[in-house]
């Protein structure tokens, strides 16, 4: 019980000390939910989402009607929107400037949309350059977009494999990556383990190699500061409804840099990327710079949501959300060595928090009948086979009393002293 009491105590300490506290009344409260865990899978909305959305309906699409898309107004023309939040997202979250980034469709239809481009670019300038390196264990949709543009293409895929409780290191990809490679492929943070991969260092091989490199940052945005300029990385993806707090299903971004932009063609040719679309003409022309990336309508009321998250993201600044998310996990770590490694627990994650993204990932078998009896209690964590635990605290929405009083269900539960 004392010790008990003395986590508590510190998790007190811990809130009352954290810059951030603050913005946590900003989101939506959830009643009966004791800790929400689970910000790296879905985000909180912001209470503001919520007035945005009701405003955007009332006033933009209501009032503007169809001159919305077109006409300049307090939130500009709805058909620059792509860039605009795609700007935006740049300037907070991904270390890239103005011009690179749009939002558009699923995380899974840009990999496609960039993966392919790349493939047929670098097929293009030599018929013996199609294979793509990629992580044998990476998110599943990543692993399947590939495979399918490797048999449309005639291609491969070479699989990288790393243990568990680690990622692939740019030391694997010089290794994996020849003549013969036209992509590599990542998550920035792997989904399972939450091991941040040397992205500066990786891209650097893929270029030893003369491959170009894509990054999937779903769970990064947000979370992790990124250089993508500065580390010279060619494409990028990633979702905003994860640490970007979005709303179940709202767009994803997609990031090209400049110089490859009229280099790389993705394939599914819309009218919304083409040069002047309401000319209805003849033939493809893609739009200059990224906006060729885009395809079809621009999914506008999805976005609203978002925006209200973005403006919190720029108040607090994603430098001091790696500083609290770093905490939050330290924290996790603590408890779960305190109070979970002697019931037989495994720790996942990396405990370097060089390599450590924004979530722990925690181990034991029979986690899966321990997660509904978690659920059942106000606990939200999420699940993944086999047998572990993800705790995702969104730095912006989630105190250390909350980790506190989520593990501490979990260590009851452990303990048998709640059935
Ligand atoms: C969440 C996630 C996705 C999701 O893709 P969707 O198209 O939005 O379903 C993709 N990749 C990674 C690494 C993810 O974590």
């Amino acid at each position: 019980m004392t010790t008990t009491r003395t986590w508590a105590e510190r998790a007190t300490a811990l809130d009352a000390a954290d810059p951030l506290a603050g913005l946590r009344d900003r989101f939506l409260p959830a009643p009966g939910v004791v800790a929400y865990l689970d910000g790296n899978s879905l985000g909180r909305p912001v209470a503001d989402a919520a007035n945005r959305l009701g405003e955007f309906i009332h006033q933009a699409w209501g009032q503007r009607l169809i001159r919305g898309w077109t006409e300049d107004g307090p939130d500009a023309p709805w058909m620059d929107w792509p860039e605009r939040i795609g700007d935006r997202i740049a300037a907070l979250a991904l270390g890239a400037a103005a011009g690179q980034t749009v939002l558009a469709d699923s995380t899974t239809v840009l990999l496609y949309k960039l993966a392919r481009a790349a493939i047929d670019a670098a097929v293009t300038v030599d018929p013996d350059r199609r294979v793509i390196v990629a992580f044998a264990d990476d998110f599943p949709t990543d692993r399947y977009v590939v495979e399918g543009i490797a048999a449309e293409r005639g291609g491969s895929v070479r699989w990288l494999q790393a243990d568990i409780a680690e990622g692939v290191t740019s030391d694997q990809v010089a290794d994996a990556a020849g003549p013969d490679t036209a992509l590599v492929l990542l998550s920035h943070v792997a989904y399972r383990s939450g091991w941040l991969a040397d992205a500066p260092a990786i891209t650097a091989a893929a270029h030893r190699a003369g491959a170009h490199v894509l990054l999937d940052l779903c769970h990064s945005a947000g979370s992790v500061p990124l250089a993508l300029d500065e580390w010279g990385v060619d494409l990028a993806v990633g979702c905003t409804y994860k640490f970007l707090n979005g709303g179940p299903g709202s767009p994803a971004f997609a990031y090209v840099r400049r110089g490859l932009q009229g280099v790389l063609r993705q394939p599914i040719q819309g009218w919304m990327g083409r040069l002047d679309p309401f000319t209805m003409g003849p033939g493809y022309v893609p739009a200059p710079g990224i906006r060729h990336v885009v395809s079809g309508t621009p999914p506008i009321l999805a976005a609203v949501p978002l925006l209200a998250s973005l403006d919190l993201l720029d108040e607090a600044g994603i430098a001091a959300v790696r500083t609290k998310s770093l905490a939050l996990t330290a924290f996790a770590l603590e408890l779960v060595d305190a109070w979970l490694v002697p019931h037989g627990v495994e720790v996942i994650s990396p405990r370097d928090p060089e390599r450590r993204g924004g979530h722990l990932t925690i181990s034991r078998p029979g986690f899966r009948e321990v997660v509904d009896l978690l659920w059942d209690r106000g606990v939200l964590p999420d699940y993944r086979e086999p047998d572990a635990i993800r705790i995702g605290p969104a730095p912006l929405s989630t105190s250390f009393t909350e980790v506190h009083d989520g593990l501490a269900v979990l260590h009851n539960i452990l303990e048998g002293t709640v059935g």
